[in-house]
């Protein structure tokens, strides 16, 4: 059978805990956090094409490149250059429904990318690239990619792609504040952590996965979630966009457990109780919060999925 389509389903991420390390000699910094995937989905579909191309659709889709950085892009040319050692592979028309928001710290860019590479090795029918060599693909293409890849509630190690499941039992509720055209470069929040921790002389040791947390998650009990969210990026996101602050203080005043800027921000995470709580709280925000796109989502979720597979026999 030939495949015409496939159609693979991939999340966003938060993280729930979030501690940087040193910076190193490769220009990374050494991580240890505690990814999460949330419902929040972009849908990515590749079909064979004469020429490559990315289409981009959804409330997102006007901050997306379309061009060859697109990491979706990046990705499939990464496979099928994998794949020409064996032989030659069509240019694909790529797909993106882009629900996450962009350039917010929920990794939808490497969320892409890890669709790309499983839509695409399922419509090459490269059923010799397994898992393992399909993860260090991921890794090379971007740190959050192979957690994309895996989904659930894990931890991350090295610059974050070295994936730990946690166990994690039952769901928790999210309340996810994006502002409106409100941006942040992963790079420039680093460069802004070193700046803070320079002028103030910290002393930054090797960073430990936080028992606390992973206790809490373990048990599901929300408030102890709640407490120990912590994110050593927050100060610099917050440094960086102070009306960050606000967003964090609306939240704990609407009644969220918790709130936590997620990765480099600036999109703000706040945790609930309940579905009702969820609904309660992004209305609460979207009458009195600063401004800004408010979703709701639930995780942890399963990683990279395929959805839909369209096949002439
Ligand atoms: P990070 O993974 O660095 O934390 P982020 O989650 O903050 O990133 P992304 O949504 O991945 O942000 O977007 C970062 C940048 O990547 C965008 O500004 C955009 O120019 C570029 N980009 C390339 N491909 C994509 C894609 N498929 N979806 C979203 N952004 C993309």
């Amino acid at each position: 059978m030939t495949t015409d389509a496939v159609t693979v389903r991939v999340p966003g991420k938060i993280n729930l805990g979030l501690f940087v390390g040193p910076l190193r000699e490769d220009g990374y910094h050494e991580l240890s956090t505690v990814f999460h995937a949330v419902s929040l989905f972009d849908h990515v579909t590749v079909q064979p094409a004469d020429d490559w191309s990315v289409h981009v659709t959804g409330p997102f889709a006007d901050r997306v490149p379309t061009d060859g950085s697109n990491l979706a892009m990046v990705a499939a040319r990464t496979l099928a250059a994998r794949r020409q050692r064996r032989a030659t592979v069509p240019p694909v028309r790529i797909d993106i429904d882009k629900q996450i928001p962009v350039a917010g710290g929920m990794a939808g860019g490497s969320a892409d990318a890890a669709a790309a590479l499983v839509a695409c090795r399922e419509l090459w029918t490269l059923d010799h690239i397994e898992n393992e060599l399909l993860e260090t693909m991921a890794a090379s293409l971007g740190s959050d990619v192979p957690f994309l890849l895996h989904g659930g509630t894990a931890i991350g190690s090295g610059r974050g792609e070295q994936i730990t499941p946690v166990l994690a039992r039952g769901e928790l509720h999210w309340v996810l504040w994006a502002g409106e055209g409100l941006t942040l470069s992963t790079p420039a929040v680093y460069v802004e952590l070193d700046r803070l921790r320079e002028e103030r002389g910290t002393e930054v040791g090797a960073p430990e996965p936080p028992g606390d947390l992973l206790t809490a998650l373990r048990r599901m009990d929300t408030d102890a979630v709640a407490a120990t969210l912590h994110n050593d990026l927050q100060e610099a996101a917050v440094s960086l966009h102070p009306i960050l602050a606000e967003v964090l203080e609306a939240g704990q005043e609407l009644g969220a457990r918790g709130g936590v800027v997620s990765g480099s921000g600036p999109t703000v995470a706040f945790l609930v109780g309940s579905q009702a709580q969820a609904i309660d709280l992004s209305v609460g925000l979207a009458a009195n919060g600063p401004t800004g796109e408010i979703l709701r989502a639930m995780g942890p979720v399963p990683g990279t999925q395929l959805v839909h597979r369209v096949g002439q026999g």
